[in-house]
């Protein structure tokens, strides 16, 4: 190799900062409106955006939130989720799908994942008890979960299906958009996804005009009307300057997923064999929240893409039955997210990443495998 004596840049994983001039100025413009009308608690642009995404995501209605969590807490909350009930959800996911049951006095019930990393709806058929009042589905990596079978298990216990659609904003499964299925979705806008507000932001999805009621009572300390509390909650509103903000990336939402399926092609092309790829083409129109591989010695090949200036992330480092809040979790029985928790990899797969980039992650993935290694494999 040539140039090994000047170190080269970091690949970033991801690079939040607005690099683009019309991005930018885009976003600028969203923000100088928010300060000139003054409405900087549930302006107009956050019942734009709520329409705006119900539109996108086929249905009736969108509550704007404070976050993806906040999502999750006031959309269970909302399905009269409370303490002693049981909420199945997957091993495998970020934190606040064990979370946001907890908060609320329930008890997460953690289902097993397929070779996909979705959650399998086999094991959450063995989940469901008369306990049972929720099903969290995550569309984990931006791939949709199998959700038109969760759906049909949902409807034949009662119980009702959320969709957390927070890494698949833009998918499509057999025609219908992420965040269209079961009874409600949760989304998140955190600044890491792939419609990201520069902020927290999340939103509840609902064609229920009941729970839609809620919610919004929910964000507002369970306030109706501005004057009577009739339910105990908290402050949990979606920011006017964020929804502006993703009122104005809404438009270029294509481009991102564009550019980041381009890049998945390529990985793919050049690492099948090498790692376990994801599955692209077969059925669902997935979308790339992060670029996932399976690998043998997941860590080492992680410090190695480290060591030449590489980023990389483990998503995640512990399921979530695993983390010491969530020690106390009713299942243990997750065979397939234990042994696909230890070789997933997220390699940087986003929109600001160079073609050259690409190819420098790839030849350090191959270059990773094709040397000789000592120790335990
Ligand atoms: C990001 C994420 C959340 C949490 O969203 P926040 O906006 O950070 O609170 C919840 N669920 C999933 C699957 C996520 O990826």
């Amino acid at each position: 190799m040539t140039g090994m004596s000047k170190r080269p840049t970091t690949v970033r994983y991801m690079n939040l900062a607005v690099t683009d001039p019309g991005e930018r100025q885009a976003l600028l413009e969203a923000v100088d409106a928010v300060l000139g009308h003054g409405q900087i608690l549930l302006g107009p642009e956050v019942g734009r955006f709520e329409e705006r995404v119900a539109a996108f995501c086929g249905r009736r209605y969108a509550v704007g939130v404070g976050s993806g969590t906040d999502a999750l807490i006031l959309g269970l909350h909302a399905l009269g989720v409370g303490p002693g009930d049981e909420v199945v959800t997957t091993a495998l996911s970020y934190v606040a799908n064990a979370n946001a049951p907890a908060l609320l006095g329930a008890v997460p019930v953690y289902a097993d994942i397929t070779e996909d990393l979705t959650l399998d709806p086999a094991s959450v058929a063995t989940c469901v008890t008369d306990r049972t009042r929720a099903i969290v589905a995550v569309d984990f990596t931006g791939r949709m979960a199998d959700l038109p079978a969760l759906e049909a298990i949902g409807r034949h216990h009662g119980i009702p299906v959320i969709e957390d659609a927070s890494q698949s904003f833009g998918a499509r499964l057999a025609g219908r958009p992420a965040g269209s299925f079961g009874d409600m979705a949760c989304i998140s806008f955190n600044p890491m996804k792939l419609l990201a507000a520069c902020g927290e932001a999340g939103v509840v999805l609902t064609d229920d005009e009941v729970v839609r009621d809620k919610v919004r009572a929910f964000r507002h300390n369970g306030l109706v009307n501005k004057e009577e509390c009739r339910w105990v909650s908290h402050n949990a509103r979606l920011d006017t300057i964020q929804a502006a903000i993703l009122l104005a990336r809404l438009d270029r939402l294509e481009a991102v997923l564009t550019r980041r399926e381009a890049i998945a092609r390529r990985y793919n092309e050049a690492l099948s064999g090498v790692v376990v790829v994801p599955r692209l083409d077969d059925g669902q129109e997935r979308v790339f929240y992060t670029y996932q591989v399976l690998a043998e010695d997941r860590d080492g090949l992680s410090a190695h893409l480290s060591a030449r200036g590489i980023e990389n992330k483990v998503h995640f480092r512990y399921l979530l039955p695993d983390h010491p809040a969530h020690a106390a979790g009713a299942r243990r029985h997750y065979p397939r997210a234990k042994a696909l928790g230890r070789r997933n990899l997220s390699l940087p797969c986003h929109e600001k990443m160079t073609d050259d980039e690409v190819e420098r992650v790839i030849a350090a993935v191959r270059e990773f495998y094709a040397r000789p290694r000592g120790g335990a494999a």
